[in-house]
């Protein structure tokens, strides 16, 4: 039985992560659609608290979290613990704006980055982490969002690599860290032969 590579709590689905290349490019956005107005993106406790903290900042990205002078509420309440971030009749996220040339971009991204904070460690982990998912359950498994290569930012690389892209090391390490992302590079390195 092959043996399935465990970094932390996360099982690695190397198949699928070996396969990806990821090139942001937010000018393609609107191409075939934006990650940041198909999914609905659900959080929870934890993660409302600390973006309802930047609400006021990311406000000053997209105006529209503002009405008649007072900061709106782009959270729905799924279940007593769980929210999703509200979205427009457009089905884009709240949170996102666009930018004079036409760019999607994400206000909580931005507002992190003018006042020194970590994007990745603000805006919500499911962000943070596309094209990425980790699946729920007590042994969440790393792989690749199931519809990730609909998107015109996501690859699949014709030649079967046993390493990883490293446009997709770089996605871990903005998600989990530098340590965590090394130590999925290693267990990577360690299956392959
Ligand atoms: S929070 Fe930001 S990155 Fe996430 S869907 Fe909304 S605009 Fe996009």
């Amino acid at each position: 039985m092959t043996r399935i590579p465990k970094v932390g709590n996360y099982r690695l689905d190397l198949e699928a992560l070996r396969v990806l290349r990821h090139r942001y490019d937010a000018r393609r956005c609107s191409e075939r659609g934006c990650c940041c107005s198909t999914y609905e993106v659900v959080i929870g406790k934890r993660e409302l608290d600390r973006i309802t903290g930047w609400i006021p900042l990311a406000a000053q990205y997209q105006p529209g979290l503002i009405e008649d002078g007072a900061l709106q509420n782009p959270f729905d309440q799924l279940e007593r613990s769980l929210w999703s971030l509200d979205t427009d009749e457009d089905g884009t996220c709240r949170f996102a704006y666009r930018w004079a040339d036409g760019q999607t971009r994400c206000s909580i991204h931005s507002a992190a980055l003018e006042h020194g904070h970590d994007p990745f460690r603000t805006k919500p982990r499911s962000c943070a982490l596309w094209p990425l998912a980790v699946s729920e359950g007590r042994h969440p498994v790393l792989s690749v969002a199931d519809d990730a290569y609909t998107f015109p930012c996501n690859i699949r690389r014709r030649r079967r690599d046993p390493v990883l892209d490293p446009t997709v090391v770089e996605v871990v390490e903005q998600a989990f860290g530098k340590k965590f992302a090394a130590d999925v590079v290693e267990a990577c390195e360690a299956a392959k032969g």
